[in-house]
């Protein structure tokens, strides 16, 4: 597992070293992680952002955040807010967070020189029948009938767009290149459309906003970002991105769109559009929702933010897109949490344990080390008593084959404490067992017998005048296939319909109290668990102890 800034020997590190080598932007390194502010980032984020900063720090550059801001209706404050604290969080710090809507001016004096030099015009068509006319592979476009249309003439429409002479979707403003392109984004794409939305940053000031392939790449330029990495799907859009900058007298050096695979997961959707709709459907609870692949869902659940960019760096950069099982995800989280993680004693179904030789009223307490694993993290003191919860499924009246936990006349330890013998069990009208009586072996203090008697298991426990009650959500897969929606094309069609247990009336130890939120903890033999951040005494299954992903692998051979 990597803990610091990944080897540079992916295909990204070796232009930006092409580049530096042949003296290309003066060896100067810049990126930029540029999301659009229309809802959370998620795992597949982490992957750019970890791309985008480990590039700009492996070559002592800089790395900007830049909000994508150009389509009002759907970008909110909110958005932005939760960004900046997702990419801070994840342990990346920009060196300016910056927004391409502070660029309008500057794009529009652009798009008024494009008009000028004849490489741009007004069309008054609609959408539609400006893409049924831009043809296919193979298949010419046809000329809009506004193609030839003067640059003065262009000029003056276009500054009625801006002036908000013109109904929305009535006229766009369109490159001119060539019909005939065999890259269809070289088909006179449009640069700018009219649109009456509220935008978050300059309120009503605009009434036309740019597209994003006149946005992306000029507010690249302005920034002097030069290497600007983003996904694969933008391969089709290079040669526009360089075409758009070559027109203009730039301030920097021209920048170079480099591609690489999105990060994709299974059991989960990584778009924001989807994510949206679980959260607005009310599937989910919120874009935090622990069951989201979002960061905030995430973070809310326990994944320590330092699992997520290793598993990031060590999934590597790629040309080829391909999806990760969320085992080999939840393998990192684990074995981060193993090594970092306090071990504390919860009871999620409680059984009534009760020693009938204990002396009344009497309570031990035990040093019992917090990490195992990391001796500095201390011991803590926990209550012991005659009255105890164990986990109702390591008792059974009598023990089913390979059953090695409690039964009556069976002998176990409880953890740290002493041995105890189940001797009889109490029932309800039901005949449903309600609680166990026990004998102990005082000669078995600290858990071990001296006359080496061994037993076949160990359980946990919490003392039940001591223990706080709460409740914990266990959590499954939000979607039941790798790949939501390949045999439908619905992903919501794939919903798991468990995809979270709430259990409610969990035993846990008094230390538990103290659990600070998103931060796991082990709860002994159930896995880790991390406290909410709002409802008190409210606990996440953050993943299971059992590496699956091992399994798996195994499994491959
Ligand atoms: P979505 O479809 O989820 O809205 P997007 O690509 O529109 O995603 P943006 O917020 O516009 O998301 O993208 C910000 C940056 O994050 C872009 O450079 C984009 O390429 C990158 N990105 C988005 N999703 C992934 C992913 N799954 N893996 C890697 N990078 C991603
Ligand atoms: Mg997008």
């Amino acid at each position: 597992m990597s803990e610091s800034v990944s080897s540079a020997g992916d295909f990204i590190s070796e232009i930006v070293r092409a580049d530096n080598a042949a003296g290309t932007y003066s060896g100067r390194v810049q990126t930029r992680f540029p999301p659009e502010p229309n809802g959370y980032l998620h795992i597949g984020h982490a992957k750019a952002i970890t791309v985008d900063f480990d590039i700009a720090k492996n070559f002592g550059g800089i790395c900007n955040l830049r909000f994508d801001d150009t389509n009002p209706e759907t970008e909110e404050t909110e958005y932005v807010e939760s960004i900046i604290a997702d990419v801070r969080w994840l342990g990346f710090e920009p060196a300016h967070v910056l927004y391409a809507s502070d660029y309008f001016d500057q794009l529009y004096e652009w798009a008024e020189l494009l008009i000028t030099t004849g490489k741009a015009y007004v069309d008054d068509q609609d959408g539609e029948t400006i893409s049924a006319q831009r043809g296919g592979y193979g298949k010419p476009g046809i000329d809009s009938p506004y193609r030839n249309r003067t640059p003065d003439e262009n000029l003056e429409l276009f500054r009625r767009m801006k002036a908000g002479e013109f109904a929305d979707g009535t006229r766009v403003l369109r490159a001119k290149i060539d019909m005939n392109a065999e890259n269809m984004q070289l088909r006179d794409p449009v640069l700018y459309r009219i649109r009456r939305g509220h935008h978050h940053r300059t309120q009503d000031r605009w009434v036309i906003y740019p597209t994003y392939d006149w946005a992306h790449g000029q507010s690249d330029a302005i920034e002097g970002v030069t290497h600007s990495l983003c996904t694969l799907e933008f391969v089709s859009h290079r040669p526009l991105y360089d075409w758009c900058l070559a027109q203009l007298p730039l301030p920097y050096e021209q920048p170079r769109q480099i591609e690489f695979a999105r990060l994709e997961l299974n059991n989960t959707v990584t778009s924001k559009r989807r994510l949206a709709r679980l959260v607005n459907d009310g599937i989910v609870d919120g874009w935090d929702d622990p069951r989201m692949p979002t960061l905030s869902g995430l973070r809310r659940r326990g994944y320590p933010a330092s699992a997520i960019v290793a598993f990031c760096r060590d999934m590597g950069v790629s040309k080829t897109n391909s999806r990760q099982a969320l085992e080999e995800l939840e393998s990192y989280v684990r074995r981060h949490l193993n090594k970092t993680a306090q071990r504390r004693m919860a009871v999620l179904r409680p059984l009534r344990l009760t020693i009938t030789n204990w002396p009344a009223g009497q309570v031990e307490y035990f040093e019992v080390m917090n990490n195992p694993e990391n001796p500095g993290d201390g011991t803590r003191r926990v209550a012991f008593s005659g009255e105890l919860y164990i986990e109702r499924d390591d008792f059974a009246v009598s023990a089913p084959p390979k059953f090695y936990r409690l039964s009556i006349g069976r002998e176990v330890r409880l953890r740290g404490a002493y041995f105890v013998t189940a001797t009889e069990v109490v029932t309800d009208g039901d005949g449903q067992v309600v609680e166990v009586l026990a004998s102990y072996d005082p000669q078995t203090r600290g858990g071990d017998a001296p006359d080496g008697r061994k037993v076949k298991s160990t359980m946990h426990w919490v003392s039940r005048p001591h223990a706080v009650a709460a409740s914990v959500a266990l959590y499954d897969r939000l979607f039941v296939t790798a790949l939501p929606g390949e045999t439908t094309g619905e992903p919501l069609d794939d919903l798991n319909p468990n995809s979270r247990e709430l259990l409610s009336g969990c035993q846990l130890e008094a230390a538990l109290t103290e659990a600070k939120p998103g931060e796991a903890v082990q709860f002994e033999r159930l896995g880790y668990f991390a406290a909410d951040p709002d409802q008190p005494m409210h606990f996440h299954r953050t993943v299971g102890l059992r590496d699956e992903w091992a399994a798996i692998q195994k499994r491959k051979g």
